[in-house]
């Protein structure tokens, strides 16, 4: 299942300024016993790092990131990165 996250970059390392970016990533559900959810920690927020492109330098920087992962699920793969604005 596709899913999207919004990540905002504040200073982005080539040009100073703002930039929103839309992740997408793959994330697979599991079954879970329902008694045990409290035992489980979540959500879980995992950091990630990948290249962005920035949109007025036209080059790549790396950033770090977090997605979150709920109980019963896991995060798979980082399906694609694109801008969303720039400020
Ligand atoms: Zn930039």
């Amino acid at each position: 299942m596709e899913t999207t996250s919004e990540i905002t970059i504040h200073q982005c390392p080539r040009c100073n300024e703002s930039h929103t970016y839309q992740v997408v990533f793959e994330r697979t559900q599991y079954p879970y016993r329902k008694e045990l959810k409290k035992s489980m920690p979540a959500p879980v927020k995992l950091y990630y790092g990948d290249d962005f492109t920035c949109p007025n330098e036209k080059e790549n920087f790396y950033a770090r990131y977090w997605l979150e992962e709920d109980t019963g699920e896991t995060i798979e793969s980082i399906v694609s990165i694109h801008l969303l604005k720039s400020s």
